[in-house]
């Protein structure tokens, strides 16, 4: 075994990285995140799905609306598809918003409103998968649960110094027995948020802040900024596409979504067979998995096209609509109104 294996392999030396890294978390963890506050298992639930694709920053705005909205488990699952939709506006990724609906529901059904905490039991419920799992063990429950999220990751491999790619099958097991390892039996819900916030505050992505870092006498990285190691990336496809601005008699005319990509948002339609003419009243580029994609809004001079519906600008305020196609919108709007 390597001199650096054993380094993270000696209980002794990870029980002392611990009790360092709790003591620099005490005082200076994210304890005000609106979650943290009071490890409420709904609040950690429905945090939990936002964080999935979404960052904090985003998240915690919309994290507080949500609640006022949506204050219990029996509140988000006697609500319509399209309140819950609407209300997650901003944070993308809406199957996620589904799901978060459908495990409500199945929460209220078959557990009596009660969050579960064994992983069995979580891991039934839709959209949570074995991260989430975890996460909401350890955080709502304060249960031994092996949490690894991008940050814990970083912070891992660096401290462990892992040279292995940790999206494969090989990198994620020598991660959970790193994590195995230092997570305790206890407070494990502290252990668990300290690492997250060392990584979030500290060991960040790209330039770690390594002297004033807790861990910076056990950690084995030799040049942390390389670490994570992760397999080649998959090359992102440009695409384009072309929407159609209808606007007649007061109302825009939209589409609703059939999917898969936002399916039930209201978007603005394509522009069809129609030639692209004149000059756009819109212009944006957006990320969608590994594509990006042109998203241009031609006014159109043919007539709406069945299917459609159209609103009035108070109306649209109110509805679900993905985030491009509402930046699309108001830059269009605004154009018009410009002239
Ligand atoms: S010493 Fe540096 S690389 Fe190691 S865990 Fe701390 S911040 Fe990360």
């Amino acid at each position: 075994m390597d001199k650096k294996k054993q380094r993270y392999h000696d209980p002794r030396r990870i029980q002392k990285a611990l009790t360092e890294l709790l003591a620099w978390h005490e005082k200076n963890g994210r304890h005000t995140l609106p979650w943290r506050l009071d490890s409420d298992p709904y609040a950690v639930l429905v945090s939990e799905f936002m964080l999935q694709q979404t960052t904090v920053a985003t998240v915690t705005p919309r994290f507080a609306a949500w609640m006022r909205l949506f204050p219990t488990i029996a509140h988000l699952a006697s609500s319509s598809e399209q309140e819950v939709l609407s209300a997650w506006e901003g944070l993308g990724y809406y199957s996620r918003a589904r799901r978060l609906h459908a495990a409500a529901k199945a929460i209220l059904e078959r557990h009596q409103g009660i969050i579960p905490s064994s992983e069995e039991e979580l891991l039934d419920l839709a959209g949570i998968g074995a991260y989430t799992a975890a996460a909401v063990k350890a955080f709502a429950f304060d249960q031994r649960a092996v949490v690894l999220d991008t940050n814990i990751i970083r912070v891992l491999s660096r401290w462990g110094n892992l040279s292995i790619p940790v999206d494969t099958a090989a990198g994620k097991l020598a991660l959970e027995d790193l994590a195995g390892a230092f997570y305790p039996k206890t407070r494990c819900r502290s252990s668990a948020s300290a690492l997250m916030d060392l990584g979030a505050m500290i060991c960040t992505a790209g330039n770690p802040a390594c002297e004033e870092c807790p861990l910076m006498n056990s950690c084995a990285a030799d040049q942390p900024e390389r670490l994570p190691v992760k397999s080649p990336r998959k090359v992102t496809t440009k695409i384009t596409e072309h929407r159609a601005w209808w606007f007649r008699g007061g109302k825009l005319y939209l589409q609703q979504s059939q999917g898969p990509r936002w399916n039930g948002l209201w978007i603005l339609p394509e522009l069809g067979d129609e030639k692209p003419s004149g000059r756009a009243v819109a212009e944006l580029t957006y990320p969608i998995t590994r594509y990006r994609v042109r998203m241009t809004v031609y006014p159109s001079k043919a007539p709406p096209r069945k299917g459609l519906h159209s609103f009035t600008r108070n109306e649209i305020a109110g509805l679900p609509i993905p985030t491009p196609h509402r930046k699309a919108i108001e830059a269009a709007f605004r154009a018009v109104a410009e002239g």
